[in-house]
C-alpha cells in the first residue's frame, strides 16, 4: 500500500532527521565527547525510537576513534553479531557481550601512556609489528636498543640496533645508561639506551620499547607508568608453526624452543594489555592506541 502523498513527505522528513540525529551521536564518540558504551546504555534503557537505538552496531564501533572498518568487521565476527543489527535490536545476551565489550576496552583506555613496551612470545611477530610503526607511524619514538650481536645483512647501526662489543656494554651499564639490559636466548646482550627516552618523554613524545620478557619486567620496576602490552598469536597452532615451519632446526631444537613459547605464554598476565596477533596493521593499530599522544594514533597518510 503507497501512503498518500503528504505522510510520504512527513516520513522522509523524519528519516532525514533520524539519520542527522544518528550522524550527532556518531560525531560524539568520534570526538570522544560521548563513550561507545554511554551510547549502547542509552539504547538499551530507553526508547526503541532513540537515535542510539536506531544506529547499526557496525556503525557505532566504526566511529570509536582509532577503530577501522576491517577491524569492525572481525570484531562483530568474534561477538557473533550480524553485521545489520542495530544497538537497540540486540537480545540480551548480545547486549551483555557487546557491553562487555566495550566495557573492557574503556577500562584499557584508561591505562594510556606515553611509554609502551611490547613484548611477547619468540616468533608471535614483535618486530614485524614494530617496524610497521616505525614506518606508519613517524611521531611515535621506537627505542633502538644496543646489543652485542653483529649486524644481520641489512641491518644498519643506529637504525636497527646501535652494534656494540662487551667492553662497550659494560661501560653502558657502569654508567647507568640502559634502562634495562638482559642476555636474551642464552647468548648476546641486549639493553635499552636511556637518555634518547628520557629525552623524547620530556618533549612529549609517545614511546615505544620492543625487548624480551626480562627487559620488560625492569621497566616495570623503573618505570610503573610503563604500559605492557603482550602480543599473542592467534592460537597456539599458529605459533608452533611460526616457530618450527622454517624446518631449519633439529627436532631437540624444535622441542626446546617450544617448551621456552609455553613459559613465555605464561607470563601474559603480568602485562597490562594483551593484543592478537591476526594481521599487523591492526596488531600496530591497538598497540599505537594505547600511546596518549593524539598526534602518534594517525598513521602517516
Ligand atoms: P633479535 O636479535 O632477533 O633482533 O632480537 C632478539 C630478542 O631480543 C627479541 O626478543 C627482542 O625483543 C629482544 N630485544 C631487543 N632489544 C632488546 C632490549 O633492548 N632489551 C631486551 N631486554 N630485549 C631486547
Amino acid at each position: 500500500m503507497t501512503p498518500p502523498p503528504v505522510d510520504r513527505a512527513a516520513a522522509a522528513k523524519a528519516a532525514v532527521a533520524a539519520r542527522r540525529a544518528r550522524a550527532a551521536v556518531k560525531n560524539a564518540v568520534a570526538e570522544r565527547r560521548r563513550s561507545a558504551l554511554d551510547v549502547a546504555e542509552t539504547a538499551w534503557a530507553g526508547e526503541v525510537t532513540a537515535p542510539e537505538s536506531t544506529l547499526r552496531v557496525r556503525e557505532l564501533l566504526t566511529s570509536i576513534p582509532g577503530i577501522g572498518p576491517t577491524r569492525v568487521a572481525r570484531i562483530m565476527a568474534d561477538l557473533g553479531i550480524a553485521d545489520s543489527k542495530r544497538v537497540g535490536g540486540l537480545g540480551v545476551r548480545q547486549r551483555r557481550i557487546l557491553g562487555d565489550w566495550l566495557a573492557h576496552r574503556e577500562a584499557r583506555g584508561r591505562t594510556r601512556s606515553k611509554l609502551v613496551v611490547l613484548a611477547g612470545p619468540t616468533a608471535v611477530g614483535k618486530g614485524t609489528v614494530s617496524t610497521y610503526i616505525r614506518e606508519n607511524y613517524p611521531d611515535v619514538l621506537l627505542s633502538v636498543s644496543a646489543t652485542t650481536r653483529a649486524p644481520r645483512p641489512g641491518e644498519v647501526d643506529g637504525v636497527h640496533y646501535y652494534f656494540v662489543d662487551d667492553a662497550e656494554f659494560d661501560r653502558m651499564i657502569r654508567d647507568r645508561e640502559l634502562l634495562e639490559h638482559a642476555t636474551v636466548h642464552n647468548s648476546y646482550r641486549y639493553g635499552t639506551p636511556r637518555p634518547p627516552i628520557d629525552a623524547a618523554l620530556d618533549a612529549g613524545r609517545s614511546v615505544l620499547l620492543e625487548i624480551d620478557l626480562q627487559g620488560a619486567r625492569q621497566v616495570r620496576a623503573a618505570m610503573p607508568e610503563a604500559t605492557l602490552v603482550f602480543l599473542l598469536p592467534p592460537t597456539w597452532e599458529e605459533l608452533v608453526r611460526r616457530l618450527i615451519g622454517r624446518g631449519t632446526e633439529d627436532a631437540a631444537e624444535q622441542q626446546r624452543r617450544l617448551e621456552t613459547a609455553k613459559v613465555e605464554l605464561a607470563a601474559q598476565d603480568e602485562f597490562d594489555v594483551k593484543v592478537v596477533n591476526h594481521d599487523v596493521a591492526e596488531a600496530a593499530a591497538e598497540v599505537v592506541e594505547l600511546l596518549s599522544a593524539s598526534d602518534a594514533r594517525r598513521p602517516r597518510a
